[in-house]
């Protein structure tokens, strides 16, 4: 599991394609710098890891000549957090990429920003309004009508000046004042009929303290704050389409900008059974639906972190997917496929119980402990092999077990034989019950000539391998089977609320699973395959020395659904 971005080259797409033509074009001294620009509202989700990937990597594969920046578009003081900054730091960092010495904040930008909307008002590009939100809103227009100019839209240049000084020293209260861009009310796409470009917000800044009172909008800011730092290249997603005139529009009438960015845009990731955006996200949190920001079930980069997703799945799912021009929603089993591919890979192998059943194999000594020898990783010799310990009594997952089997159940049943993997065959000779009727043991024989995966004599062979843990060996921990947050594909389905389609049974906590002793000494942090049950990684939060907390990744595929496709 490598934890630095791979530089094997990405697929070429649009994006790619037209990088390409404008370095061929001699543009930007064949420089690509681009940015990453998370507003430090929330935690960054899998959606920011596709952008992310883009951006960092379009700057590893141009390298020299290239840089990503972060920056934080920290223009809305009201939701912002140095909480988030730090989180969204780490995210990156995790994921992979490194920004190196390009760190950067929209706020450091305040006083230039500031100068620029002097420099537009001087221009008679830029007025102050004191038309309330609503009144703001009924003279836009809509889509099909025009809209109206504002009364104060032809202000003089000297007043409006001043009426821009004085909102920034104070004078006026919150929202009775803005100021906007003089484009034209008329114009067809609703963000260029005079956009607000400053707002009255009297908000303490995470940085800037409370030396603001007025507050750059966002599609001002952003795109000088692109120019400023000499970005080539500004990639964000399709919502964007529509602003981009507006981007063209300050790129073009700001005097003194260093650089010239272009803005393309690309469709963002959306996925099944999966809310993405930090209103949603937050509101998950503080309704405490889910356990914090990096709950295991949340599709942030520190849930999928703490769920025992890898940097590695991640990137690998994002080059997958790859860049399109059009909406659409990934199937999360893409996701599950890439960490499943990974961990195949690299997890070392144990055996756990989830929802033991104990079997007492009764022909076998009492006292008598035996190691048996299992792989590490069959995938990877260098993981070397593990002695497991054996002895009369063992601990069976309730699901090899079948009283009653159904058809094509290959697993233990009462007279039935199953292999116990790496060790023997097992007959179950008995099935006992408690006065309820719940079954308490299954007695069973073992033969000692089925060692070494040889076959039974007489009999048939058996079809099932299970796995098992010695009773007087295992340990018990706590094992979190995590299951996805939301019951519909889509959770937002028919405009519903997407808390009325959570999954009641997204965590189930079992508290006596069954360990092979060797976990107890797991790693906070440390990946596993319990065979035939899930890959399941060491909580690095909760899980003390000797008793470690496991979190379920993702399952195997269906064993089961194997297991009946391979008898047919
Ligand atoms: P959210 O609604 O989750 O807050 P956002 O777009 O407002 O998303 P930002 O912090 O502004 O979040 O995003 C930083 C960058 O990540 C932007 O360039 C944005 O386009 C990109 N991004 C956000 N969500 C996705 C997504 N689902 N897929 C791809 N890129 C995304
Ligand atoms: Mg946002």
């Amino acid at each position: 599991m490598s934890d630095t971005a791979a530089s094997s080259p990405a697929r070429s797409d649009f994006i790619r394609d037209m990088i390409a033509a404008d370095l061929a074009d001699g543009r930007n001294d064949g420089w690509v710098i681009t940015r990453f620009p998370p507003e430090p509202n929330g935690y960054l989700h899998i959606g920011h890891a596709k952008s992310i990937c883009l951006n960092f990597g379009l700057a590893q594969e141009h390298a020299p000549r290239s840089r990503c920046h972060l920056r934080f578009d920290d223009t809305n003081p009201a939701k912002e957090d140095t909480e988030y900054v730090d989180s969204i730091m780490e995210d990156v960092r995790w994921l992979g990429f490194d920004w190196g010495e390009h760190l950067f904040y929209a706020s450091d930008y305040f006083d230039k920003l500031y100068e620029f909307a002097e420099q537009l008002i001087q221009k008679g590009l830029a007025y102050v309004d004191d038309l309330t939100a609503e009144q703001l809103r009924e003279y836009r227009g809509t889509l099909t009508e025009p809209g109206k100019n504002s009364p104060h839209r032809d202000r003089g240049i000297e007043e409006n000046l001043d009426l821009f000084r004085r909102m920034k020293t104070g004078e006026f209260a919150d929202g009775a004042k803005i100021l906007r861009a003089k484009i034209d009310m008329a114009h067809p796409n609703m963000n260029m009929r005079d956009p607000a470009l400053y707002r009255i917000l009297r908000a303490h800044h995470h940085r800037t303290g409370d030396k603001w009172c007025i507050y750059p909008m966002y599609d001002y800011a952003h795109p000088l704050s692109d120019a400023l730092e000499s970005i080539t290249h500004s990639l964000c997603t399709l919502e964007f389409e529509d602003h981009r005139p507006l981007y063209e529009w300050l790129i073009n009438n700001v005097d003194g900008l260093p650089g010239r960015p272009y803005q393309r845009e690309f469709a963002r990731l959306n996925l099944t059974y999966t809310v993405m955006s930090k209103r949603k996200l937050l509101r998950l949190v503080k309704e405490g639906h889910v356990a914090g920001w990096d709950d295991p079930r949340m599709s942030t980069i520190s849930g999928f972190r703490r769920r025992g997703y890898t940097p590695a799945a991640i990137r690998d799912f994002c080059k997958t997917i790859g860049l399109t021009k059009f909406k659409s929603t990934t199937d999360v089993a893409l996701l599950e496929h890439a960490i499943r591919e990974d961990l195949n890979k690299n997890a070392l192998r144990a055996y756990a119980v989830l929802r033991p059943i104990k079997v007492v194999i009764e022909n076998y000594p009492e006292g008598r402990v035996e190691h048996v020898e299992a792989p590490n990783n069959p995938e990877d010799e260098s993981a070397g092999k593990r002695q497991v310990p054996l002895c009369r009594e063992l601990h069976i997952e309730q699901d090899d077990f079948m009283e009653n089997p159904v058809a094509g159940f290959h697993r233990l049943v009462p007279g039935g034989e199953v292999r116990l993997k790496f060790a023997f065959c097992i007959i179950c000779k008995e099935v006992v019950k408690d006065a309820a009727g719940n079954i308490t043991e299954l007695r069973c024989t073992y033969d000692d000539a089925t060692r070494h995966g040889k076959k039974p004599e007489g009999r048939p062979k058996p079809k099932g391998i299970i796995h098992w843990v010695s009773a007087q060996h295992a340990f018990e921990a706590e094992v979190r089977l995590y299951d996805r947050l939301f019951v519909n594909e889509d959770p937002e389905a028919g405009d519903a609320d997407f808390i009325s389609n959570l999954n009641p049974h997204s965590l189930e906590v079992l508290t006596n699973a069954k360990l092979e002793p060797s976990l107890k000494d797991a790693k906070p942090g440390a990946h596993y395959q319990f065979e035939r049950v899930g890959y399941f990684f060491t909580d690095p939060k909760d899980s003390q020395p000797g008793t470690p907390v496991f979190n379920r990744t993702v399952g195997l595929k269906d064993s089961w659904a194997k297991e009946v496709a391979k008898t047919k």
